[in-house]
C-alpha cells in the first residue's frame, strides 16, 4: 500500500492555485469534469485516443487538458507506468476513482502501484466489490441485507449469484434450488471453481441507490464523529433485460425453452424521490455506514459513497453493496442538482461538484491532506 506520507509529500509540492481535477473518460467523467469547473479547478482526462473526440464533443463538459502522451495507453491499466503518474504529478492532479477507474485499473494496483493523490480515502479500495469484505462492513455497520448462502447446497428460496469485481450486475442470475443453480452454470459455461461469486437471497421490493457524502469539512448535513454525512440524491438503475421481462408474461420453463436469459447489466439511470419518511431511514443508514468504516479503515468512508438497497412492501430497506466512491446514478443532477442537494446547499450540487467542492473547502481550509490520499 502507497503510504499517506508519501502523498501527502507530493500534495505538499502541489501548486495548490492550480490544482487540476483528473478522471478515466468513461463511467462519470463528463459529471467530475463538469462539477469540477464549475468549482473552478483544471480537469484532465486520461483518455484512450478512440474515444477523445468523443469527450471533445461534451464542448462545456471536455477536460481542458488531454495530455498528448495519455491518448497513446492501449488500455487504463497503462497508467499504472511511472511515466504517466509522473505527466498527472506534474499537472498538479487528484484524482478521482470513478467506477470504471476502479473496474479497468484494478483496485489492489491502484492501491499498491498509484502514487498520485486520490480524492478520498485510499484504503477503501478494497471494499469496493470484494464480497467478504462488504459483508464485514454490512456486520460492523449492523444494517439489514439479504440472506446469504455458503453455496449452492444450502439455496432453499430465490436466490442471486453474483459475481466480484465493479461489473455492473453482468452476468448475474436467479435459482430458486442447487439444481437449478447448477443448470445455469452449465448453460452459462461457467467454472464454478475458477469464478468467484457470491450467492444472496433475492429481496422483492423497489431498487433504491441512495447517493451520500461524508465530509470533515463541510458542516452541512448530519453531524457524524467531527464530520457531516449528506444525502446528495436517489437514483434506480435502468437493468436490461430484468426490468422488462415481466412484461412478455413467461414463465421460467417458457424462457428456458426460448433460450432467454435473465440479466442485469445496467444501462442507464433515472431520478427516484422517495417518500419522505424514509430520508430518515436513508440517513440512519449512511450514518451505520460512515461509523463502521471509522472502526475498520480508518479515517473511513471519505467523500462519495453509495448504499444500495431495495425496500420490501412493509418498508424494511435491505442493503445489498455499499459503493465506496462517486457511482453513475449521480450523473443526471448536472447542473440542476438533486431536491436532496438544494435542502443541503441551497444551489445545485451534483456529485461533480461536491467532490470538487470538498477539494476547495481542503485548499481554503490549509487541510486538504484529509481528504485526499
Ligand atoms: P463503464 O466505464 O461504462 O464501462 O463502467 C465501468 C463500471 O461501472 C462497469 O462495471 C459498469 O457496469 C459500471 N457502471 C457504468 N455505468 C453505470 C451506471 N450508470 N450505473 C451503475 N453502474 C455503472
Ligand atoms: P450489484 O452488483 O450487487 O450492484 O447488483 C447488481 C444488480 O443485481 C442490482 O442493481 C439489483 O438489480 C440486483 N441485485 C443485487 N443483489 C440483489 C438482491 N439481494 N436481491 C435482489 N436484487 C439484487
Amino acid at each position: 500500500m502507497i503510504q499517506k506520507d508519501e502523498i501527502d509529500e507530493t500534495l505538499e509540492s502541489y501548486d495548490k492555485e492550480n490544482i487540476t481535477v483528473g478522471t478515466l473518460c468513461s463511467h462519470s467523467a463528463l459529471n467530475i469534469f463538469y462539477g469540477a469547473k464549475q468549482e473552478g479547478f483544471k480537469t484532465l482526462g486520461i483518455c484512450q485516443k478512440e474515444r477523445v473526440p468523443y469527450y471533445r464533443a461534451f464542448t462545456a463538459a471536455k477536460p481542458d487538458i488531454f495530455p498528448p502522451e495519455i491518448p497513446s495507453i492501449q488500455k487504463p491499466k497503462d497508467m499504472l507506468e511511472p511515466k504517466f503518474q509522473e505527466i498527472l504529478r506534474k499537472h498538479n492532479t487528484i484524482v478521482v476513482p470513478s467506477g470504471s477507474f476502479v473496474a479497468y485499473i484494478g483496485s489492489r494496483n491502484l492501491e499498491d502501484e498509484f502514487s498520485v493523490p486520490m480524492q478520498g480515502n485510499r484504503k477503501v479500495l478494497p471494499w469496493d466489490g470484494e464480497r467478504e469484505k462488504q459483508k464485514l462492513w454490512f456486520e460492523t455497520a449492523g444494517i439489514k441485507t439479504p440472506k446469504g448462502f455458503e453455496g449452492p447446497e444450502d439455496i432453499d428460496r430465490l436466490c442471486i449469484t453474483k459475481f466480484y469485481g465493479a461489473v455492473g450486475g453482468q452476468g448475474f442470475f436467479l435459482a430458486t434450488s442447487e439444481k437449478d443453480f447448477y443448470k445455469e452454470i452449465e448453460e452459462r459455461n461457467i467454472d464454478p471453481e475458477k469464478t468467484k461469486f457470491t450467492i444472496q437471497e433475492y429481496v422483492l421490493g423497489s431498487r433504491l441507490y441512495s447517493h451520500m457524502h461524508f465530509s470533515p469539512l463541510s458542516k452541512r448535513g448530519l453531524e457524524i464523529n467531527e464530520g457531516w454525512l449528506e444525502i446528495l440524491g436517489y437514483d434506480q438503475r435502468m437493468e436490461s433485460n430484468i426490468d422488462e421481462l415481466h412484461r412478455t408474461s413467461l414463465t421460467r420453463e417458457q424462457m428456458k425453452k426460448l433460450g432467454i436469459e435473465e440479466s442485469f447489466t445496467v444501462v442507464g439511470n433515472r431520478p427516484v424521490i422517495p417518500r419522505e419518511k424514509l430520508q430518515m431511514s436513508y440517513y440512519s443508514i449512511g450514518k451505520k455506514i460512515v461509523e463502521a468504516s471509522q472502526k475498520l479503515f480508518p479515517p473511513g468512508m471519505l467523500g462519495a459513497f453509495c448504499p444500495e438497497t431495495i425496500i420490501t412492501k412493509d418498508l424494511e430497506i435491505f442493503t445489498f453493496e455499499i459503493t465506496p466512491r462517486i457511482v453513475a446514478g449521480t450523473n443526471m443532477w448536472i447542473p440542476t442538482g438533486s431536491p436532496e442537494g438544494w435542502y443541503t446547499w441551497g444551489e445545485p450540487m451534483s456529485m461533480g461538484r461536491r467532490i470538487a467542492r470538498e477539494i476547495k473547502l481542503g485548499i481554503e481550509k490549509d487541510r486538504l491532506e484529509e481528504v485526499v490520499y
